[in-house]
């Protein structure tokens, strides 16, 4: 199967949160809450569009299209797995910034003194930035429980 550096992935509105998790494991997943119509069609052209509206299935309008049938975001994800055939070994968790989609790097700890809470600051040694957005990520428990759930993806 081919690594998160090829799948890439147009989410529709309506799958918000399927959205957020394709980015947690580090698929390039182009959605915007008002992305519809000409724009959803342009951005569709190269990627894997994952639907669950009949109107746009029907339209044919990516290289691929998914119907998504659950309502569940853990479900959906599953429902994505299993029609790429997705492996563990293709996903690079944590590695792409969850609000804007652009690969997020490592930055100096001095870097973020005073930009993250000082208690965070003082107990974190690991920080990532996103140069488009600028938000900043560390590893945290919501890290481990991410990975409690992907874990469960997989087996
Ligand atoms: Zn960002």
């Amino acid at each position: 199967m081919d690594s998160a550096n090829e799948i890439r992935f147009t989410v529709e509105m309506t799958l918000g949160k399927l959205a957020k998790w394709l980015r947690i494991l580090g698929f390039d997943t182009a959605y915007a809450a008002n992305v519809t119509g000409e724009e959803l069609i342009d951005t569709a052209r190269n990627r894997s569009l994952l639907t669950r509206t009949k109107r746009i299935w029907d339209m044919k309008i990516a290289k691929e299209c998914i119907f998504i049938t659950s309502n569940h975001p853990f479900e959906q994800l599953r429902e994505v797995i299993l029609a790429l055939d997705i492996e563990k070994e293709d996903i690079r968790p944590f590695s792409r910034c969850i609000q804007c989609n652009t690969s997020i790097r490592w930055v100096e700890k001095n870097a973020v003194r005073g930009k993250v809470p000082d208690y965070i600051w003082e107990t974190q040694d690991t920080f990532y930035t996103c140069s488009h957005c600028r938000r900043i990520y560390w590893s945290g428990s919501h890290i481990q429980r991410s990975r409690d759930i992907i874990q469960r993806l997989f087996t």
